[in-house]
């Protein structure tokens, strides 16, 4: 484990912890002395992805973050297996069900609201009160949005609704819990390299990476690090915020 480092020592929840930006958040955290409580639907991929960092008193926790009992499950294990308190998190699970406005079945819209909106709100709430009652200074909650909550886009209503969602989720929450020193900001991706948009077909992966200004897809790296900056003290007059990670992808 490193011992130095932009996060060292502090306990640090991320949510969708066995893939994708979820997972580089957690490489990125560690690398910088954090300790990783892991969270996911899915219990071993959030062990595959401790077991990819060097040794540490990290764990993993396995919650549907759409279910409030499961969330204050996951809350009490945590707390009871780490001696230092929570202080910071990372809502980054999150799921598409894709399809065109007309043709969109009534399920779909609720799942996405279910975990990507309602989600993000029971994992903010709960995260928000563990860190008000352990007074802990320098509360960092990190809400990953997307670009296309404010662009919108073709066969995603719910995805991008329930995203715009989480941008004033996130303005609110940080207007409520800046008394308990708790800063909440949102990241905003565009086209990362996840298994999310691994079903985007070829041609269209083609058409957008045009449309990017640096010319490519992201890297999931490359999303952590600016997780990173707001997890730490570099971002410490940074609340409320929306810091858009897209290669410069405005359309
Ligand atoms: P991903 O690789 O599919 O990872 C999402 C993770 O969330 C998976 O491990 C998934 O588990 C987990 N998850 C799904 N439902 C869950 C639930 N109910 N409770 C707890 N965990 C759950 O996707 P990603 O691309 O890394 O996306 C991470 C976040 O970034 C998401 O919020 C996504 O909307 C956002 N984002 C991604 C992009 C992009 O281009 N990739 C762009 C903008 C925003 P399973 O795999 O077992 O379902």
């Amino acid at each position: 484990m490193a011992t130095g480092g932009l996060l060292a020592g502090r306990l640090a929840l991320v949510s969708g912890a066995g893939s994708g930006i979820g997972r580089a958040i957690c490489q990125a955290f560690a690398k910088e002395g954090a300790i990783l409580a892991a969270v996911d639907v899915n219990k071993n991929n959030a062990e595959s992805t401790l077991s990819m960092l060097q040794d540490g008193p990290h764990a993993a926790f396995s919650v549907d973050i759409s279910s409030s009992s499961e969330v204050n499950a996951m809350m009490a294990q945590i707390k009871s297996h780490f001696s230092q308190p929570l202080i910071v998190a990372v809502s980054a699970a999150g799921i598409t069900r894709d399809h065109f406005l007309l043709k969109m079945e009534e399920k779909h819209f609720d799942r996405i609201m279910d975990i990507n909106l309602k989600g993000t709100f029971l994992l903010n709430q709960a995260v928000g009160r563990a860190i008000r009652d352990a007074e802990t200074k320098d509360g960092s909650i990190i809400n990953i949005s997307s670009i296309s909550a404010l662009r919108g886009n073709i066969g995603q209503a719910n995805y991008c609704a329930s995203k715009a969602g989480v941008i004033g989720l996130t303005k609110t929450a940080a207007k409520e819990l800046a008394k308990f020193n708790i800063r909440v900001n949102a990241v905003l991706p565009g086209f990362i390299e996840t298994p999310m948009t691994d079903v985007v077909p070829e041609r269209v992966r083609d058409i957008v990476s045009l449309l990017i200004p640096l010319g490519r897809f992201g890297r999931p790296e490359e999303v952590a690090d600016t997780c990173v900056f707001l997890a730490s003290d570099k971002s410490r007059y940074v609340t409320g915020a929306c810091l858009e990670v897209t290669g410069g992808l405005y359309m």
